[in-house]
């Protein structure tokens, strides 16, 4: 089977052309079979009598995956021309383009490619050429490709256009069989055609006069080709039917063509000579950006996207119910990723999860994705509004940001409608807004909005502000900070942002302290939203771990709450048990050559210190590359320590040269039998967590640094 693309801009006539030449072919005892591939549908409407027929996305969008069959799809048309129609979304929803890829993907499953034919026309709109557009050029569509132009310069761009696109599809075959002349009767239309023609190296096959013989062929629902087999333009379209059939038999040759560049399409638009052109390949523009990685471990693009971190951020609220517009393959993602994020699913009987309360999907699938995927959008907000949800957060995976759903408008009509209901509306586009903390933050941006700042502060209670509240999930730390909070009579107010509600957010200022429950970065951009929204200034002491941090957040809150005598007794107590515990175990740690690294962005001044009181050597502190460093900086007393930007390669190579006892790490590393390693994680607040850890790591070095085990029958 012999395939042609015929491409156009759209107007010019290709759908017409592509009906007379299956005709013609037909006539010539071939079995064809024509695709139109055009969203107004009518490129097969000459060959049924004009007539048109079922879609095969409005098919896809009707029937169920297991009723479709081909005889739908495929009607016969004159001279035994099988047609079918890809059709495609409403103007101006949706993506056309990705309806074009179903299409063929349809066709292909339901076994159009078994059919007995001789010759596949695709007739294909040319102004876009976006990749959904360009799948009949791809090689295992078109073999040969056709350009129906005009004289006039929009027509001939076009045309360049999709000589650009073959050159990305290129299959080191030549596949230009020639353009056809669609005449509009412009203004020097041959000569303009032609000077394109002999620029691009592309034969002009066949001029067709404007004639309105066309016309009342169409206004008879038939083709030229049918209804005056003898005129001078079947003779035309006769000649190129013969032309496809000696590029296919190799009789002829088709051509590779030198699109032009911008200053030779002016040179055409303008009537000059044509330039010679730059002689750059046009093509597909290879990434040179990556070097070569051998595993995914290696490969940290981003942590993950936008729209996780907002679903995140909005799941810390029991009383928001969370719409993530996009399919289910993002949600299973996050839900797969979060572990304890369970979703609640609109098709369960589609997939089964146990149902979370507050988080839905609108489950976008493949035919969405080709019209537009609002009215799912719209079907989950009156579901959501009808279970009783007074407060609801939109937020958008990469799907509606791809095929351009407009979600704000919707939801903004929706909110005037819903008076009493508040939306928050997160576009995170998937990862257009950036990675998983640029999406916690524009959620965290839009949940304080509603933090009402005329509320009153009230003594005795504060505001705990971080992005992961992982210490306070034990109990045993939870108790902790209870304890240290109650030392200065401060009980919680509001976690901004876990476990916590709408009525809590609006409340927030009755707290008279913000304090962040951990230093990291990712914490310091939460408590700037928080400043720039309430005009606060946060304490400027994290929850601590560590006995110098401790010490200080003791002094500063002594000193706030005044208590400073009740401060002034932990110090004395927290101070006994250090150095009790660096004297005793000094003897471990001193003279130990160490290596941190800290690839996680945490606060590590509590290790830094602990470990140069016991004696050890600090022989590096790798921080590794992260798009959040300008903020990490700050994180750190110990700046004169730090190697910032500390790679896999540099660690390597530290591991050779400086001979470390031990590397300590925060993310697991293979350095098996180069020294020991232990892996550091947020260790608890106050001071002896982080005594216990030091424990951890002494307990550490008194091992092999390679595990028997491992090293198999050597030992
Ligand atoms: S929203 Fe986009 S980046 Fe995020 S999971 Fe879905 S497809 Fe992936």
């Amino acid at each position: 089977m012999y395939q042609v693309a015929v491409y156009g801009k759209g107007g010019i006539g290709k759908s017409t052309m592509s009906a007379n030449i299956s005709v013609a072919l037909a006539g010539m005892g071939l079995k064809v079979l024509q695709v139109g591939c055009d969203p107004k549908h009518d490129s097969t409407r000459l060959l049924l009598g004009g007539r048109s027929q079922t879609t095969v996305l409005d098919y896809v969008r009707t029937v169920p995956l297991g009723k479709r069959t081909l005889d739908d799809v495929i009607v016969e048309g004159s001279k035994g021309v099988l047609c079918a129609e890809a059709g495609g979304p409403e103007p101006g929803i949706g993506c056309a383009g990705r309806g074009i890829l179903t299409t063929f993907d349809t066709l292909k499953k339901l076994g159009a490619d078994s059919l007995p034919t001789d010759v596949r026309i695709y007739d294909v709109l040319g102004d876009v050429v976006c990749g959904g557009f360009a799948v009949p050029l791809r090689g295992e569509y078109a073999d040969g490709v056709i350009l129906v132009t005009s004289g006039e310069f929009m027509s001939l761009y076009a045309a360049n256009n999709i000589m650009k696109g073959i050159a990305n599809f290129d299959t080191g075959k030549p596949r230009v069989i020639g353009i056809i002349q669609n005449s509009r009767g412009v203004e020097k239309e041959d000569e303009m055609v032609s000077r394109f023609a002999e620029a691009t190296g592309v034969d002009v096959i066949a001029v067709i006069p404007r004639d309105r013989t066309f016309a009342e062929a169409e206004s008879n629902g038939h083709t030229v080709r049918e209804m005056f087999p003898d005129s001078d333009l079947s003779m035309r379209v006769d000649s190129i039917a013969m032309r496809i059939i000696d590029v296919r038999d190799g009789v002829r040759c088709a051509v590779n063509p030198h699109p032009l560049d911008d200053d030779q399409l002016s040179d055409l638009a303008a009537g000059r000579p044509i330039r010679a052109g730059t002689g750059k390949v046009t093509g597909r523009v290879g990434c040179t950006g990556c070097h070569h990685r051998t595993s995914i471990k290696e490969t940290k693009v981003m942590s993950s996207c936008a729209a996780y971190g907002a679903v995140a951020a909005y799941l810390k609220m029991n009383d928001v119910k969370v719409i993530l517009h996009g399919p289910v393959s993002c949600m299973y993602m996050m839900d797969t990723s979060r572990n304890k994020a369970v979703l609640d699913l609109y098709q369960k009987d589609l997939f089964q999860v146990r149902p979370h309360h507050n988080l839905v999907c609108t489950c976008m699938d493949d035919t969405v994705s080709i019209f537009g995927g609002n009215h799912l959008l719209e079907r989950s907000l009156e579901e959501a509004v009808s279970s009783g949800s007074k407060r609801i957060a939109v937020v958008t995976t990469c799907m509606p940001g791809i095929i351009g759903d407009d979600c704000g408008t919707l939801i903004d009509r929706f909110s005037s409608e819903h008076p009493d209901i508040h939306i928050d509306y997160i576009p995170a586009d998937g990862d257009i807004q950036g990675e998983y903390t640029d999406g916690y933050m524009m959620a965290a941006e839009s949940i304080a909005d509603i933090i009402d700042t005329s509320v009153e502060p009230e003594e005795g209670l504060v505001n705990l502000i971080g992005t992961s509240f992982f210490d306070l999930h034990s109990r045993e730390n939870l108790d902790s900070l209870t304890t240290m909070l109650s030392r200065f009579g401060l009980s919680e107010n509001c976690r901004f942002l876990d476990e916590t509600s709408s009525e809590k957010v609006v409340d927030y200022c009755r707290a008279s302290i913000d304090m962040m429950v951990s230093d990291t970065p990712q914490s310091r951009e939460l408590a700037d939203i928080v400043r720039r929204r309430t005009g606060r200034e946060p304490f400027p002491h994290a929850i601590p771990g560590g006995l110098y941090s401790y010490e200080e957040w003791l002094d500063a809150l002594g000193e706030r709450m005044d208590r400073k005598e009740e401060a002034k007794q932990e110090i004395q107590r927290v101070e006994g048990l250090y150095d009790s515990f660096v004297s005793s175990h000094r003897d471990r740690f001193s003279g130990k050559r160490i290596i941190l690294v800290n690839k996680m962005n945490n606060n590590i001044d509590w290790l830094i210190d602990l470990l140069r009181d016991l004696g050890a050597d600090i022989v590096r502190v790798g921080v590794a590359p992260n798009p959040r460093r300008k903020v990490m900086r700050a994180v750190t007393r110990h700046t004169d320590l730090i190697t910032e930007d500390y790679t896999d390669e540099m660690l390597s190579s530290d591991l050779d040269s400086l001979g470390p006892d031990l590397l300590v790490s925060d993310i697991a590393r293979h350095v098996t039998g180069r020294c020991r390693f232990a892996r550091f994680t947020k260790v608890g607040l106050g001071v002896e967590p982080t005594l216990r850890y030091a424990e951890y790591l002494e307990n550490i070095m008194r091992l092999p640094a390679e595990e028997g085990w491992k090293r198999g029958l050597r030992l």
